[in-house]
């Protein structure tokens, strides 16, 4: 079976993606073009390795990268609870703008966790790069770090989403675009 079949609808094309994450790279390289040092971009694995490899090769600056990863979902559509942080960072943050890369900001736990990880090491400032954000659910605000900014692609409706590194039960991450699988294929 293939997998464009399991999907009951598609929410972002691959273009509609890929035009978006165009305009928040254009939209970083001018805020960050006058820094006085290269930021720090910090990919939370492993729903947002794809954006994180699209978003950078977008960005015409010089810049870092590292990879950090937050455990806070089981294998299903809902939260085990408090996030913690399961494979910490390899370089020296302390004094770095880190700009932290997100697939989707859901209840804000994982963010405020990692935001509050990285603040402890003594970090400059921390932005948000969020592809999607589902703003009805917030439990936990998002508090920025210094003159931190909030990017986001689109806001995604309340709907359990896969694809462009999101998965269900590891699966579909792959998938170039992002849509609803059929429910049967949540289980
Ligand atoms: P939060 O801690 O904000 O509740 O959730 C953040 C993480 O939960 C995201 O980074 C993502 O891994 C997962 N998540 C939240 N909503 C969705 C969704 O609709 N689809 C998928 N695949 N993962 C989600
Ligand atoms: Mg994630
Ligand atoms: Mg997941």
């Amino acid at each position: 079976m293939s997998l464009d079949s399991h999907m009951e609808k598609v929410l972002w094309t691959q273009d509609q993606i890929l035009d978006r994450v165009t305009q928040i790279a254009s939209q970083i390289t001018r805020d960050f073009n006058a820094a006085p040092d290269p930021p720090l971009f910090v990919g939370v694995a492993t729903g947002a390795l794809l954006f994180f490899s699209d978003l950078v090769r977008r960005i015409q600056l010089p810049l870092s990268l590292d990879l950090v990863r937050a455990q806070s979902y089981g294998s299903g559509t809902l939260s085990n609870g408090a996030p913690s942080v399961c494979l910490d960072l390899k370089l020296d943050v302390k004094g770095k703008h880190v700009v932290l890369v997100e697939d989707i900001v859901d209840t804000g736990c994982t963010l405020s966790c990692l935001i509050a990880h990285l603040e402890a090491k003594g970090v400059s400032s921390v932005s948000i790069c969020a592809f999607l954000d589902k703003p009805t659910r917030r439990k936990v605000p998002i508090k920025l770090v210094g003159d931190g900014k909030f990017y986001k692609g689109f806001e995604c409706p309340d709907y359990f989403v896969v694809g462009y590194g999101m998965d269900f039960a590891e699966l579909y991450r792959n998938l170039p675009y992002i849509g609803v699988l059929k429910p049967e294929h949540y289980k």
